[in-house]
């Protein structure tokens, strides 16, 4: 089987290809879609409808888009669905962390989770997974794997943060591991 995973993110197609290996995973750039999808929905579940839409009408082909949000207790859950744009354009995770450190410098809670939403278009129908990694945010930033804010968040009951880990450790307990095997679970059902 073969279906287009809509996006460009290559941290993202490395951890989601990892988890399905038994399915040919097509990029953006494979289908030679060179835009860059616009996230102009107010909620993860809205902007990972619009990009999967935007492939299938655009290209006819069945797809899965995700959309990622970091949600912050003490911060009524920002960054949330503009996590990517949180220390404004163009998109920069090193600001976003110095952005989000400083905002939570003076708060003693440091709950936080990480939640994917997935969107599958398949056959002419659309179906929802939703991940969800609960856990902390760290005082500095520790480790070099991973992407975006993989350095400040800590998982539960864990001592490292997901960019100490490897891929594989992340992606057994990750909101996007956690969505996509929700997904896998599906197409094994149809
Ligand atoms: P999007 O889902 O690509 O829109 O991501 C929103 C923001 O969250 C971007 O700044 C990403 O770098 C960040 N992000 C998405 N997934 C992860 C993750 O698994 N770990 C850390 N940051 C992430």
């Amino acid at each position: 089987m073969k279906i287009v995973f809509a996006t460009n993110n290559s941290n993202k197609l490395k951890e989601v290809r990892a988890l399905l290996p038994t399915i040919e995973i097509l990029s953006l750039k494979d289908i030679k879609c060179f835009e860059d999808i616009e996230e102009t929905e107010v909620t993860l579940e809205g902007n990972a409808k619009l990009k999967a839409n935007y492939i299938t009408h655009n290209f006819g082909l069945d797809c899965f888009a995700d959309d990622t949000g970091l949600e912050l207790e003490a911060l009524d859950n920002a960054p949330g669905v503009y996590s990517a744009r949180y220390a404004g354009e163009p998109s920069d995770s090193e600001k976003n962390i110095e952005k989000v450190l400083s905002e939570m410098k003076d708060k003693e809670n440091r709950i936080a989770q990480f939640r994917t939403v997935v969107a599958l278009n398949l056959k002419n129908d659309q179906f929802l997974f939703e991940g969800i990694c609960k856990g902390e945010i760290s005082k500095t930033k520790n480790g070099n794997k991973g992407f975006g804010y993989d350095p400040i968040f800590i998982p539960k009951g864990n001592k490292k943060s997901f960019a100490e880990m490897s891929m594989d450790e992340k992606g057994g307990i990750s909101h996007r591991g956690k969505a996509i095997q929700k997904l896998i679970t599906f197409l094994n059902l149809i």
